[in-house]
This record gives structure tokens, C-alpha cells and sequence, in this order.
């Protein structure tokens, strides 16, 4: 009573208890207790069979990429009822039960009780068929293919979903999913173990114990083939994802992870932080003492690693060279800037022969973290936030752990200048060939700097908006000069023409690391709203923010500025437009950001200069 008491009984305890009960009183019935009566010869049977299938359950067939083991005991239980009968078969797994339960009594009793049941339904399941298609007990007959394959698949069909039923209740997924998983895993194995059912009952008929004993030679050697292979898989798996100097993941291997976890984050919006770290000043080391001793160093930087992440179900990679990645699933910025920060003082403190060197006199890393938010659209993205943050690290005097978008403006103003010279460089190439776009880039990088200050945007997010306004046409460089300065109405091919700019813009920015950033504003300043725009027909929050606010103001110019193609509007008439379209092309709580801004606007440009009224 007390027992039952302590322990809450839920459906899945209720299922195996069902199912023990059920499996034994069907055994019960089945065996009738035959193996009391059995002959000498038939209980030499009985200990060949039991021991074939015992040696088979070790022998098993062990499957990549998951390494699935898969027991062909299946293949003498199937060749014992098409021989022997059910009962023989449940004898088997009887002795198979009292063994296991000696055996491995580190398992709980009640699942060797729940698998003998769900066996014992299997066979008394397959037989009852067997006998129902006309199968007869003894050797195999040729015009009795059917029953076999009938006895298979009910055999089968129990274990699927004896055992579906079970992980559904365990596990909570979905039934379908589960019975599709299984199905995938054992058909092929399912199949082999009738041939393998077959051959062997023939083998026995024929040949008795010297039939038995050669399929398991078979049997045992495939086997022990299968599991050589499977290692291997495993050794070559292994070092494909591995770096071999550090020991920690490689590049591909972090890129993939990064790929699923950031979708993960994005369909179930859990948290995820990316750290990127650089070690400081390895160059003076390698300098000091040679690229072999700083391999070394590396190797002791990935096992330091390696040991701090791995009980903080973190991953930690090398990125190249000397620069790692921590992939933090489940922690935000603060948990993720704790983490990093703990793992920097800690490794202050790490000694390694020769670290007084370095400037600080110990190891050290500069590290930038990027947090996932509903605006990254892709893993890339993470990468690039993150080794801003690092270079922010880095501009900052290093052996810091800096989060993306929390620092000070600095050096990120000092860059800024000379960024937009260098973009302003590269649009002077429309002078010669449109000079409307290049005029044209001018004026949404100057609403993009007004829009930055009504958006009260941080200095980092400001930086690419205004510099992704500046060169988000660059791709037009590209439109055949025919094409950019007709006057007449664009043909549909030539339309296809001009739509492929975002993508060569993209193509050229990707040139420049430094404009890496920038490319969102580049390929995405053309998608709509309602997801009717392109290069992707992305929809509403898919689009990030900014490139929203940006097809805003690029359009709000197109309409109000002169363009070939196109009559011109006047400054209402585009905000008119602007509220035509707003919540189909446009974002549009944006629009009423971006008109608020417009009409004040007007109403300064009406008034009076100050200083003249009085
Ligand atoms: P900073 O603090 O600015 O990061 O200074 P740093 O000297 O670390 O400069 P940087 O990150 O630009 O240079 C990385 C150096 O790391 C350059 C290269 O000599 C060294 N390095 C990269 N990969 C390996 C490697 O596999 N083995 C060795 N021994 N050195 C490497
Ligand atoms: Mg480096
Ligand atoms: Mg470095």
C-alpha cells in the first residue's frame, strides 16, 4: 500500500503495467507451460536457439549516422515459429526474460517484464496470422511466400506500435512523427530479418545444429563487419567537425550550429548569444617564441575552452586562427556578458609558459557579444554583430567583453567619417553613368540621418542605417546605361533588368568586409510589406526595422524627386501616397513616424527663418 502510495501513477506507467499484464496472460495462454514436457532432443533446441538468440543480442547491427543498434534475435524467434511453432518461440523468450533479469539487474525488472510482454505479443500476434494464411508448422514450402510475409509484417505492425505507443506516451511528440521515424529506421532491417528468418529455418531443416551454427558464423562476422564500420564512420565524422590543433569545432561545423540555433530562436523566440573572441596580441608571442610554441598555446586555449564550456552547455569553436566562437543557446546578454566575463579573469589567471610578454603579463582575450533579436534574418547577421563588438573590444584597450550596442559612440564616429567617404568614392562611378541615382543616394542618406535622430537609434545601429542609405543602389552600377537613363516606359525585360541590382549590390558590398554590415540595406530595400516585394518577398517583421524604414524613405524620394521613368510629386501628394500605401508596401507604424517628420518638415520650410519675424 505504502508503495503505491509514494509513487504517482501516470499514463505511460499506466501503458507498461497494461502491457506486462496483457503479454503475460497471453504467454500464459500460448505456452501452457510446454517446455515441462519437452524431450531431450527438443530442449537441446531450446538451449542452441536460446543461445543464438542471446549471442545475437550482443551481436548487434549498429547503423550510422545515429548508430542505432538493431539485434536480428527477430530472425530465430520468426524461424522458431515456422519451425517449431509459437510455443517453442515464447519458451525462448521465457529463458531469454530469467536470464536478463540475473543478467543485467542494474536494469529495472518491470522493463526486462514490459519487453518479454511485448515480444510475446509479437510472436503470438505473427503466429496466429501465420496459421491463418495457411502456413504449416515444419520446413519452408516455396508456395507459402505469403504466410511468411503476412507473419512478418503483423510481427512488425505489433512492434511498431507496441513500441510507438510507448515513446508517444514517454516522449509527448507527435504519433505520426514517431511511427514515421520508426518505420524509416528498421523497414530495411525488418525486411533482412525475414530473409534472414528463412534462411536460417532452411539451414535447420536441412542441416540442424551444423545449419544453426553456420548462420551464426554468418551472422556474427557481418556484425562484427558493421560495427568496424560504424567506428570508422564515427572517426572520419568525427574529424570532420573537429579542429584538430585545439580540439574544439571547426568553422563548418559552428557555422551549422549557428544556422539551427538561430532558427530555433527565431520559430520558439528563445534566447541565444554569439560571443566572438580574438586573443590579445598573439602576434608577440609567436614573434617571441615561434609559430610551434604558439601552436601549443593554442592547443592549451582550446582544452581551456573546451573545459569551461562544456558544463555550461555552451559550444565553444575555432573561428581561424586565433579567434573562437561561443555559441550560448538559452542565455541573453546579461547571462552571456557574465559568462564571458568569468571566463576572461579566469583565463588572467591561467598560467602558460611564457606569458609574461604579453602587455598585461598575462593571457588575455578581447570578446564581442551579439544577442539574438526579432530583426536577424540570418546567421550571418550574428557574426557580423558580434565581431563589431569584438572590434569595439579590441578599440577599447583590449582583454574586454564588450555587448553589442552598449558602448559609447567613439570610435565607431572616428570610422564613420571615413566610411562614408569611402562609399561616396564608389558612387561617384554614377556621376558619368546616372547621375539622378547618385543625387539621388545623397538625399535618402541625409533623410536617414534625420530619420536616425527621430528613431533616437544607438550609435552602432545609426552607423549602418545611414551608411546602408548611402550605398543601398550601388547594384545599379551594374543597369546597363540604356536602361538606367531611358525615358520611356520600361519594358517587362528590362524591368526583370533593374530588379536585379539589390542582388549585384550585394555582390559588390560583400567585396568589402567593411560593408559587410550594410548589405541587409542593400538587398531587402525593395521587399514589401504584405511580402509582395522582392529579391525574397519577405513579410512584415522578416524584413529587419531599419531596411523597412529605408524602402520608406527611398520610395518617398523616388515619388518626389524627378526620375526618368516617372512623373514627379509634389512633397503632399507623397505623403498621400505614403498613407495609400501604408500596411501593404509600407510598415505603417513607420509611415506615421516617417510622415510626422515630413510635415514638420514642411511647416519649418513655410515659416520664416528665425530672427527675421521681429
Ligand atoms: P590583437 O590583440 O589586435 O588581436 O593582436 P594580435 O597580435 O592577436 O593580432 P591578430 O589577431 O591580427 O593576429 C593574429 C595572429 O595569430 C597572426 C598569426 O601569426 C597568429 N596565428 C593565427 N593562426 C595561427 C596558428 O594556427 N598558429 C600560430 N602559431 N599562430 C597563428
Ligand atoms: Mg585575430
Ligand atoms: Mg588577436
Amino acid at each position: 500500500m505504502s508503495m503505491f502510495k509514494r509513487f504517482r501513477i501516470d499514463t505511460n506507467q499506466l501503458y507498461i503495467i497494461l502491457i506486462s499484464i496483457i503479454g503475460c496472460c497471453f504467454f500464459i495462454l500460448a505456452n501452457k507451460g510446454e517446455f515441462l514436457y519437452y524431450t531431450t532432443s527438443q530442449w537441446v533446441w531450446l538451449y542452441a536457439m536460446l543461445g543464438s538468440a542471446l549471442i545475437l543480442n550482443f551481436f548487434t547491427f549498429q547503423l550510422p549516422p545515429q548508430g542505432n543498434v538493431q539485434s536480428m534475435d527477430s530472425s530465430i524467434y520468426l524461424a522458431c515459429i515456422f519451425i517449431y511453432g509459437a510455443p517453442f518461440a515464447l519458451s525462448i523468450i521465457l529463458f531469454n526474460l530469467i536470464i536478463f533479469i540475473i543478467y543485467f539487474r542494474n536494469i529495472s525488472w518491470w522493463k526486462h517484464f514490459a519487453n518479454f510482454s511485448i515480444y510475446s505479443l509479437m510472436i503470438i500476434g505473427s503466429s496466429y496470422i501465420y496459421n491463418l494464411t495457411g502456413g504449416q508448422i515444419g520446413p519452408i514450402q516455396n508456395e507459402k511466400l505469403h504466410a511468411y510475409i503476412a507473419t512478418l509484417i503483423v510481427y512488425f505492425a505489433l512492434n511498431v506500435s507496441l513500441l510507438g505507443l510507448y515513446f508517444y506516451l514517454h516522449y509527448k511528440g507527435s504519433l505520426y512523427e514517431i511511427l514515421k521515424s520508426f518505420l524509416k529506421d528498421t523497414l530495411l532491417v525488418y525486411l533482412s530479418t525475414l530473409v534472414l528468418s528463412l534462411v536460417l529455418s532452411i539451414l535447420i531443416v536441412h542441416n540442424g545444429i551444423f545449419g544453426l551454427a553456420l548462420f551464426m558464423g554468418v551472422s556474427v562476422m557481418l556484425s562484427y563487419s558493421y560495427k568496424k564500420l560504424f567506428k570508422m564512420y564515427n572517426e572520419i565524422q568525427e574529424k570532420a567537425i573537429k579542429d584538430q590543433r585545439t580540439g574544439l569545432f571547426n568553422h563548418s561545423y559552428f557555422e551549422s550550429l549557428l544556422d539551427t540555433e538561430v532558427k530555433k530562436s527565431k520559430t520558439a523566440g528563445t534566447p541565444l548569444s554569439l560571443a566572438m573572441i580574438d586573443i590579445d596580441d598573439f602576434k608577440k608571442y609567436n614573434d617571441q617564441f615561434g609559430h610551434l610554441k604558439g601552436d601549443l598555446l593554442l592547443g592549451f586555449l582550446g582544452k581551456f575552452l573546451k573545459d569551461e564550456c562544456e558544463p555550461a552547455e555552451v559550444t565553444a569553436s575555432r573561428f581561424g586562427g586565433e579567434e573562437f566562437t561561443i555559441l550560448m543557446p538559452g542565455y541573453d546578454e546579461n547571462k552571456a556578458q557574465n559568462f564571458m566575463n568569468r571566463l576572461r579573469k579566469k583565463l588572467n589567471d591561467t598560467y602558460f609558459d611564457g606569458v609574461e610578454i604579453f602587455p598585461a603579463g598575462c593571457l588575455s582575450f578581447s570578446a564581442g557579444i551579439a544577442s539574438y533579436r526579432d530583426d536577424i534574418y540570418d546567421k550571418a547577421q550574428m557574426v557580423d554583430l558580434a565581431d563589431q563588438a569584438l572590434y569595439y573590444a579590441k578599440k577599447q584597450g583590449k582583454n574586454i567583453v564588450h555587448v553589442y550596442g552598449s558602448g559609447s559612440v567613439k570610435e565607431y564616429e572616428i570610422d564613420f567619417d571615413e566610411d562614408v567617404r569611402d562609399i561616396e568614392q564608389q558612387l561617384k562611378l554614377f556621376l558619368y553613368k546616372d547621375v539622378d541615382t547618385f543625387k539621388h543616394s545623397k538625399r535618402v542618406f541625409r533623410y536617414a540621418i534625420d530619420m536616425s535622430e527621430v528613431l533616437n537609434l544607438d550609435s552602432i545601429e545609426r552607423r549602418t542605417f545611414v551608411l546602408g542609405a548611402l550605398i543601398h543602389d550601388i547594384g545599379k552600377l551594374e543597369i546597363p546605361w540604356g536602361i538606367l537613363n531611358k525615358q520611356d516606359k520600361l519594358t517587362p525585360e528590362e524591368w526583370e533588368t533593374v530588379k536585379r541590382h539589390v542582388s549585384w549590390g550585394k555582390r559588390i558590398a560583400e567585396t568589402n568586409e567593411k560593408h559587410a554590415e550594410l548589405v541587409p540595406y542593400i538587398e531587402l530595400h525593395h521587399e514589401r510589406y504584405d511580402g509582395g516585394g522582392y529579391p525574397h518577398g519577405f513579410k512584415g517583421s522578416q524584413i529587419p526595422r531599419l531596411c523597412r524604414m529605408l524602402t520608406i524613405i527611398d520610395s518617398f524620394d523616388a515619388m518626389t524627386s524627378e526620375r526618368p521613368y516617372q512623373k514627379t510629386k509634389t512633397y503632399e501628394e507623397g505623403i498621400a501616397e505614403l498613407r495609400r500605401c501604408s500596411g501593404t508596401q509600407f510598415d505603417p507604424e513607420l509611415v506615421e513616424i516617417f510622415i510626422n517628420y515630413m510635415e514638420q518638415r514642411i511647416i519649418e520650410q513655410q515659416q520664416p527663418a528665425a530672427g527675421f519675424d521681429s
